[in-house]
């Protein structure tokens, strides 16, 4: 007997960030496409909404997009057409030490590193920004295949492979440097006396010279909308409050594509895995969570180092060492008393997000996967130790545990924003070592999400590699 009638080419389950990259690649290529989602709405882990105040936007997940601005992908797509408009700060980064002083990252690797007074800063970026096109062409692609550009990837993946720590002690000069690049190394949310934390802080301080550390205006919604209206205007659908639990629930396809887990795949499309394969999804690890709190503020944070009231982004937590261990802690399994915090002020770039004269905050601290402990206390202690006053300006807070990120977005397992681990080998080679990660066994069947190479952020490179493994299926089967 003949099965039901194939309704599309391709149809991808979940629409996230990834989820919508890759049927914007297929549709593109001329594929019917149709992208289910269990939300209300489509994003995944980049949303926004009024979740304190009227008038006040917030970002449930992602709130600065280095890696979106720097996507070869989403750049190719013209986004702008579609309302997308990166906002960018005067100063990328900053993070405050004790005594009123910060690190600051901006644009130039030079300005950095002269505002730093650590030339180290540019001999530890500098060329790897003059390459950046060649490395991210490299690095942001399947790992276990011939490099485009070896030299390129050689100089790259020689410091990457250290501790963050150990580089930034040999290749940094000063406090205020040290404790930087140990701040943007730590958005991997692991241990960073671990070999691989140093590649973190590289390709996110290289991302940020070469394409900056920007907000989207509006919130990060606007990313998703636009992606959605550039996929609605290649033919592509979306179906929104539909969870898929069982691969034959959904219609006919020449393929399907999972932006979930490792495991949801596994477990949506049951037999049609080889057990063998099912069983080493298993082994995929997840990391921490987070625990974030979000802030309707009277007006802007009184942070004491000036350049702090100029950033985007603003990583709390003081030195080098102190970041070192708020993150081992949290690596052990336990709450730090002391935790290194994470603040994005879009509304400093942004004024769309805040009635005029308040300001919006984002601030995320990480957690044991799992979490149910409120953690508001010592991120406002942390916040207060740098911006005396702050909690005077509160006019309200919405906090999210990680056990709540879990229900919100399955792919949040315990809370991991990650969509993994990102330590040891699984940093490169995720969901399972392999040449092509983005194909499964069964050759109708992809995974698409940031469980996959390249790993987390709003890029949507593990959408686009899958599809054009997709695509190749779909030739093929023509
Ligand atoms: C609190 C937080 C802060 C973050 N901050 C940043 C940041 O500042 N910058 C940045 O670049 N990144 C940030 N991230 C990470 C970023 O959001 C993710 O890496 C990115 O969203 C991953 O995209 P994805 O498409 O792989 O998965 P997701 O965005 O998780 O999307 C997966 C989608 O699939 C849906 N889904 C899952 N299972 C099913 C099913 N069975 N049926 C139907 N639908 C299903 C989900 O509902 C979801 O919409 C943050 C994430 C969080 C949670």
């Amino acid at each position: 007997m003949p099965g039901p009638p194939i309704e599309y080419d391709a149809v991808i389950v979940g629409a996230g960030p990834n989820g919508l990259a890759a049927a914007a690649a297929l549709a593109g290529a001329g594929a019917s496409v149709l992208v289910v989602e269990q939300d209300e709405r489509p994003g995944g882990g980049c949303r926004s909404a009024e979740l304190t105040l009227p008038g006040f936007v917030h970002d449930v997940c992602s709130a600065v997009h280095p890696t979106g601005a720097a996507s070869p992908f989403l750049r190719s797509l013209a986004l702008s057409e579609h309302g997308l408009s990166w906002l960018h700060p005067e100063v990328l980064a900053a993070h405050p030490l004790d005594g009123g002083s910060a690190g600051v990252l901006l644009r130039g690797v030079q300005d950095t590193a002269r505002a730093l007074d650590d030339p180290g800063w540019r001999r530890l970026l500098g060329p790897l920004v003059t390459r950046w096109d060649d490395v991210s062409d490299s690095v942001l692609g399947p790992l276990l295949r011939l490099p485009r550009h070896p030299l390129a990837l050689a100089a790259f993946g020689v410091r990457a492979l250290w501790p963050a720590t150990t580089l930034a002690r040999r290749a940094l000069g000063t406090d205020a440097g040290r404790a930087l690049f140990a701040g943007i190394a730590a958005h991997s949310v692991t241990a960073l006396e671990r070999p691989l934390t140093a590649a973190a802080g590289i390709m996110l301080a290289g991302a940020g010279h070469a394409a900056g550390w920007p907000v989207a205006r509006g919130g990060s919604q606007a990313i998703v909308d636009a992606l959605g209206a550039h996929l609605a205007s290649l033919g592509g659908r979306i179906e929104t409050g539909r969870l898929v639990t069982r691969i034959d629930e959904l219609p006919r396809a020449r393929a399907v594509l999972f932006d979930t887990t490792p495991q949801a795949m596994a477990d949506i499309a049951g037999e049609r895995l080889p057990a063998r394969y099912r069983h080493r999804l298993t082994r995929f690890r997840y990391g921490p969570g987070v625990f974030k709190i979000d802030y309707a503020l009277d007006g802007p944070v009184p942070w004491t180092a000036e350049p702090c009231r100029r950033a985007g982004t603003v990583h709390v937590g003081g030195t080098l060492d102190e970041v070192a261990s708020a993150e081992a802690e949290v690596a052990r399994g336990r709450h730090p008393e002391r935790p290194f915090v994470l603040v994005a002020q879009q509304s400093v770039v942004d004024p769309t997000r805040a009635p005029s004269g308040k300001h919006t905050l984002w601030v995320y601290c990480h957690v044991p996967a799992g979490s149910t402990l409120d953690m508001t206390g010592a991120i406002e202690a942390q916040l207060e130790r740098f911006a005396p006053g702050f909690s005077d300006l509160v006019l309200a807070r919405a906090v999210t545990t990680s056990v709540e990120l879990a229900t919100y977005n399955p792919n949040c397992v315990g809370g991991d924003i990650g969509g993994g681990a990102n330590d040891g080998l699984q940093l490169l080679f995720r969901p399972i070592m392999s040449p092509h990660p983005h194909r499964t066994p069964a050759p109708d069947i992809f995974l698409c999400s940031s469980s996959t190479h390249p790993g987390g952020g709003v890029h949507g490179m593990c959408g686009y590699w899958a599809a054009r493994e997709a695509l190749r299926h779909l030739e093929g089967a023509a």
